[in-house]
């Protein structure tokens, strides 16, 4: 019975506030850009203001230091923020194109415009930054949004809530808490446009509740992003920067390196590299180190758990079920077939793979979903050249991980099962925008033969298509 109330009072508090949003955006108070970028600059002055919070409830949440909060999310925030602030007069402006000749006399513009209403639904394992970055592209654009951050990192949800409504009216930008119920009732809305990050599986539910609506979306997704280490790769900076990559938030990363696949000539000193690279990052015991965090609940914990097979562990495999901790743990010897080979991984279980030839490689990759991220270790151009060109995904990098993201001038996204779309800087704003094609002609001058009967104006018709267009 309780149940049944607070069901109601959400949904009730749920069509609201999308009605509240959809009179506001009919107002037209988000398209002056100066007002946008007010909000823009409001919004900064309260993260700054709530910096010390924010790092608490991402410490509480995944024990995140203080140091990976800045680098991971405040700080990736601010930088957007300020870019968006700085550029948005510039990615507002109506964008010249050429005209053909058959259309003349005439100006060719494109208008960025907004969609109107649009909803955000994020993932817990970067709370902050996976519900702020698309916020920023959304205000940026001029539209209005309803922000739905996870139920599992409850603190920053919390924070999240509070910095919203400290800086927007309800009807410009709202933060609705919950989980599933809350989700799917949004769902059941008309949105003009759905921006989602999580899993696969629910970007399907996403996917199939936006298209009774024909709302194009955006969906970041995960997968199994492969990490390939060749026998021309610098074997020093490759074991550090893998470990940086697997291990930084106990790899609860959508662009983690989800499985090691090297070569069989370099693999044991590979493993040695980065065995020592653990121990210098996090000492001989990771779960006293201030640097390595926890999974995010005793689900994921026991989940991630079922995927390790002690006869395949080589280093690590400790854990605390009460304390969520998980060492890291890499595991050899390990095929296709093997359970931690089925899903994403998305914890500190790393699983190495060995190959003879780099058609293995690219075969391999092929015959599985397209990942989000490529990582690829090696100093031959031939091969880097072999497996970009053979393999899909949503972006690759070489000789390094993670570090892509840092690259605002990306568009980051999936491709295939990893996700439609991408976003960043003024990707998002693009994202967020209609890119509405406006041609403008000139009413004093009119061509004929463009009107029928046709038949005679054949020839000439054709000719000017030929030529002019
Ligand atoms: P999830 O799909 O379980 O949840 C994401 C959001 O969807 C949450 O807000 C949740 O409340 C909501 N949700 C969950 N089940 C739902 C349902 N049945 N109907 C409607 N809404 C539902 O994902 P997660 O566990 O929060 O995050 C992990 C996944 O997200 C991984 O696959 C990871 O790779 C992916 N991810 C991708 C990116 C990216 O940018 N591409 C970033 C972070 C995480």
């Amino acid at each position: 019975m309780q149940q049944t109330v607070v069901e109601k009072n959400t949904l009730t508090q749920i069509s609201q506030s999308v009605q509240q949003q959809k009179d506001y955006f009919a107002t037209g108070a988000t398209l002056d850009v100066d007002s946008r970028i007010k909000y823009l600059k409001a919004l900064e002055q309260e993260l700054l203001k709530r910096e010390d919070d924010i790092h608490q409830a991402l410490y509480l949440d995944l024990k995140k230091s203080k140091a990976e909060s800045y680098s991971t999310e405040l700080g990736i925030v601010l930088v957007e923020l300020r870019k968006a602030i700085k550029h948005l007069k510039e990615w507002a402006r109506p964008r010249r194109v050429a005209t053909p000749l058959f259309c003349w006399p005439a100006k060719s513009r494109i208008l960025p415009e907004p969609y109107g209403t649009t909803l955000v639904i994020s993932a817990w394992n970067y709370p902050f930054q996976l519900l702020f970055l698309p916020l920023i592209g959304a205000i940026a654009a001029g539209n209005t949004a309803v922000c739905k951050p996870s139920e599992l990192s409850p603190n920053t949800t919390q924070i999240t809530d509070e910095i919203i409504g400290a800086v927007f009216d309800p009807g410009h930008v709202t933060c609705i808490q919950g989980g599933i119920p809350e989700s799917t009732a949004l769902l059941a809305e008309k949105w003009d446009y759905i921006f989602f990050t999580g899993s696969p599986f629910v970007g399907g539910i996403v996917y199939q509740a936006a298209a009774k609506h024909l709302t194009p979306v955006t969906l970041e997704l995960g997968g199994k992003s492969p990490c390939i280490v060749d026998k021309t790769a610098n074997l020093d900076t490759a074991a550090s920067r893998i470990i940086f990559g697997k291990y930084i938030n106990v790899g609860q990363t959508c662009i983690a390196p989800d499985y090691l696949f090297v070569h069989e000539d370099i693999k044991e000193e590979l493993i040695s590299k980065m065995k020592e690279r653990v121990n210098q990052f996090y000492g001989p015991d990771p779960q006293q180190s201030e640097d390595y965090g926890r999974m995010i609940n005793e689900k994921n914990f026991d989940r991630v758990v079922s995927l390790i097979d002690e006869d395949k562990v080589i280093f690590g495999g400790k854990r605390e079920r009460g304390d969520k901790y998980i060492s890291p743990t890499f595991m050899d010897n390990v095929v296709a077939s093997d359970k931690v080979m089925q899903d994403e991984i998305f914890g500190p279980v790393f699983p190495i793979l060995t190959w003879k030839d780099l058609d293995e490689v690219t075969s391999f990759v092929r015959s599985n979903e397209k990942p989000l991220v490529l990582y690829m270790f090696s100093k031959s151009k031939d091969n880097i050249q072999t497996v970009l060109g053979q393999c899909s995904s949503g972006g690759a990098c070489i000789n390094d991980c993670l570090v892509q993201n840092a690259n605002d001038n990306f568009p980051f996204g999936g491709v295939g099962q990893s996700g439609i779309g991408g976003y960043h800087g003024k990707h998002s704003f693009d994202t967020f925008s209609h890119l509405k094609s406006v041609l403008h002609r000139s009413s004093g001058f009119d061509i004929a033969l463009r009107y029928a009967p046709w038949a005679k104006n054949y020839k000439k018709i054709k000719f000017l298509i030929d030529k002019t267009l």
